[in-house]
Parts: C-alpha cells; structure tokens; sequence
C-alpha cells in the first residue's frame, strides 16, 4: 500500500478521535494533511502538532486568532483557515487522497460534498449529508470517480457482506434484504410512562457505544436507525422495500444481508468504530485497528427481535420520510437536529422530539430535490419551522 494523505474534517469529535488513534498505528501507510473543528481550538492544535498537519481549520471564524496562537504553543506549523470555505478546502486539497467526513449534522455536507466534487475517496460517518443530499450527492461522487466507503459500523459491515459490483443493483446481487441492527439504545426496556422526564444525561449513556452528544440522543430515540435506513438506500441502491431494521441488543452483528438462497453474511465485532474505520482507510486490505478481539465463547445471547415503532416512533417516521422520497428526508433531519439540540439545551423534552419532527413533516410539503441549493433551501425551511416550534413550546 503507498502512503495515502489523509484529511479528517471533525477531528476532535469521537469519529474524529478514533481515526486519528488508527492512523496512529498505521502511519507506515497514512499521513495527517488537514484537521478541522468547530470550536475546540486546544485540542485541534494539540492533534496539529502531533501529526505535523500542514492545514487546521476552525469553523468558527471567531475562534481563528485563538488558533494561531494555540498552533504556536504547541509547536505546530499548520497554516490556519476559517468557516466554510476552510472546511471545504480541506476536504478539496491537490495532495489530500482521503477524506474522513466526521462532521456532525448538516453543517458536514458542503464540504463532503466538496470532496466528492475533488473525486476523493470519501470514509462517510456524517450520515446526515446524504440522507438530505441522497441521489444529489451520489451522483456527484459517480460523476467525478470518488469512491464513498461507509463508515457508520451498519453500512460498513453490509459493505463487507455485499459482492463487488452491488452497485448495478441488489436484485443483480442476488440480494433479498438487508437488514440493519439496531441495540435499541438505552431506553428499549423503560416502561412508556417514564419516556417524558427521561433526561439528556441518561439519553447520552448508551450501552455499547461512547459516540458524541448528537448521535448518542438519535440513538436513544432510534431516528439515528431512521436516518441509517435512508442512508442505506442511497449507499447500496435500495429500494425502500429491500431494507429492514432488527433490535439486536448486544451490538455484536452489526447488520447483515440475506440473499436469494436462503444465505444470511453477517459481520460481526467488538463493538469498537475503529474496525469500520480501519476497514475503510486500508479498503481493500486490512490493518491493525488496536480493537479487542471478539470472544463468541463469552457470549452465551445474541439475541434479535422487532423493532417497537409504538415506542419509538421517529423509525416509524424516517421510514415514512425515506418511502416519500424528495424532499422528505431533508424535513425529517433538520427538524430532527433542532428538536435533539433544543432537548439537549433543556427546552423541550425527550416526548417531544418525535412529537416536533412528525409536526414539521405534516406541516411542511414535499418537493422535487435536484441540487444542492434545493438541499439547503428545504433545509432552511424545516429548520425555521422547527425552531418556532421550540419557541412556541419553551416560550
Ligand atoms: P461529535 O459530536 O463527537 O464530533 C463532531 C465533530 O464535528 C467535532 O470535531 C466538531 O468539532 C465538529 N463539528 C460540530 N459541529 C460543526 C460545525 N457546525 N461545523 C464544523 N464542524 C463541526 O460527533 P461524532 O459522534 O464523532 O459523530 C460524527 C458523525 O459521525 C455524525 O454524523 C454521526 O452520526 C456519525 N457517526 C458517529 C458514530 C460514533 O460512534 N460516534 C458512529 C456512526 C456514525
Ligand atoms: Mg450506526
């Protein structure tokens, strides 16, 4: 393998961090180019400094004077960018081969998209780009070469399950189904009646995963399975029919594909992100990634059951979303971000989550998505709404 240049956008998150632990370990095979963070100027300096980065970027464009003098601290030479077109210059690079995109929500797309655009091989955990970008963003990385390796451990393990060439179509394949494992996240037991005083803290404490603030919340009300559903049809060219979501507490098969003859591949695994990270940095061959191996013998359940779409109805909402296509799926995140970071601040409760999203869906109508302006128009849109919602709630 020659060494590859690798730029990590989000490199101070818990993607970001794992990331930077696997080219660690690797760094006869990767190299650091570019790191960005929103705000955490220290520890981006420090990451700087530790892998010689030649570019650091903050996306707050207040937080730049900071940065310069925290490179300067720490003895990194990284040259510093700001916003926007810093993120997307990153992602865009002459000498950058690989792009880890590890933003959270929305705010991950433009530059995602940027490294599309540049033909990058693209290691996609910002979910959310494609789930409101979907067929615009695919297209984009088909039309200029890049090649998107899924990071989200689902998508990752359905990517070692699948043959070379799904991309022609899963029916081609011989492929069924697939199905995509969920834990069920801290709350499958809670009783009902407990679900409205549930607090971020405990929304925050999943089982299996140390993931950031944002997801680990997706999560706990299963929209992050939701979103992952509608990020599979765009990854492996499904149809809404040909995917299914199984509660699979343990984390342990972390999704599968079942084919025609009755044959079911499963990838199974230590639930650590650095296997799906490592496999797709090293993809096609495999690297060391430091995870536990997993010992079978110590478990005596692996166990696997329906999901509850009573309980947990922002599944049953992303399903709906991603059956109705076009726009949909862009209301459902950006009603969804705002909704989990009003829960977060305090102002709305856990209930009123699904209870926000399944509002701005009913109340914002579907349109035809052909670019990327159409992306971020509908976006603004279901985000406004949402936003007076929480007002309207909070006061
Ligand atoms: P995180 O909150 O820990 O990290 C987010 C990173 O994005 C940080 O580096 C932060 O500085 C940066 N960031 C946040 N807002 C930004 C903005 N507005 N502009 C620019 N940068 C910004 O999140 P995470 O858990 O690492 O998740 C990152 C992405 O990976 C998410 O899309 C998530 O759904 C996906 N993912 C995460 C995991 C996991 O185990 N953590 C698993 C699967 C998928
Ligand atoms: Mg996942």
């Amino acid at each position: 393998m020659s060494r590859q240049s690798v730029s990590v956008l989000g490199s101070t998150g818990s993607i970001g961090l794992n990331t930077l632990n696997v080219i660690e370990r690797n760094l006869n095979n990767f190299r650091v180019v570019a790191l960005t963070a929103n705000r955490n100027v220290e520890l981006l300096a420090e990451q700087c400094a530790r892998h010689d980065a030649r570019l650091a970027v903050i996306a707050d464009p207040a937080l730049e004077q900071e940065l310069v003098a925290a490179l300067e601290r720490h003895g990194a030479n990284a040259e510093v960018r700001t916003g926007e077109s810093g993120l997307m210059e990153a992602a865009g690079m002459d000498e950058t081969d690989i792009v880890m995109a590890a933003i959270v929500g929305a705010a991950g797309l433009n530059s995602t998209f940027e490294a599309a655009r540049r033909g990058k091989k693209i290691l996609l955990a910002n979910k959310e780009s494609l789930v409101i970008a979907g067929e615009v963003f695919i297209n984009e990385a088909r039309k200029n070469h890049a090649r998107i390796l899924p990071v989200d451990s689902e998508h990752n393990a359905i990517f070692q399950a699948l043959p070379i060439g799904f991309e022609n179509g899963l029916d081609e394949a011989g492929v069924d189904k697939i199905v995509l494992t969920a834990s069920g996240g801290p709350f499958r037991t809670l009783p009902t009646d407990q679900f409205a005083g549930v607090t971020p803290a405990q929304a925050c404490d999943h089982p299996n995963w140390k993931m950031g603030r944002k997801i680990s919340v997706d999560s706990a009300t299963l929209m992050n399975k939701g979103l992952e559903v509608i990020e599979a049809r765009w990854l492996f060219n499904a149809r809404p029919d040909q995917i299914e979501v199984l509660i699979h507490p343990q984390s342990i098969v972390h999704s599968m594909v079942a084919y025609r003859d009755g044959s079911v591949l499963a990838q199974m695994g230590t639930p650590d992100m650095r296997t799906p990270i490592a496999y797709s940095l090293a993809w096609p061959q495999r690297i060391e990634a430091g995870v536990e191996p997993l010992d079978l013998a110590q478990m005596n359940d692996l166990s696997f059951e329906q999901p509850d779409l009573e309980r947990f109805p922002c599944l049953r909402i992303a399903f709906a979303a991603m059956r109705t296509g076009a726009s949909a799926p862009i209301t459902l995140n950006a009603s969804n971000e705002v909704a989990v970071d009003a829960f977060l601040q305090g102002k709305i409760g856990f209930t009123q989550i699904h209870a926000l999203v399944s509002d701005v869906m009913e109340r914002i109508s579907v349109t035809a998505v052909k670019n990327l302006d159409d992306v971020f128009g509908q976006d603004g849109l279901a985000r406004s709404a949402a936003q007076q919602w929480v007002a309207k709630f909070y006061g």
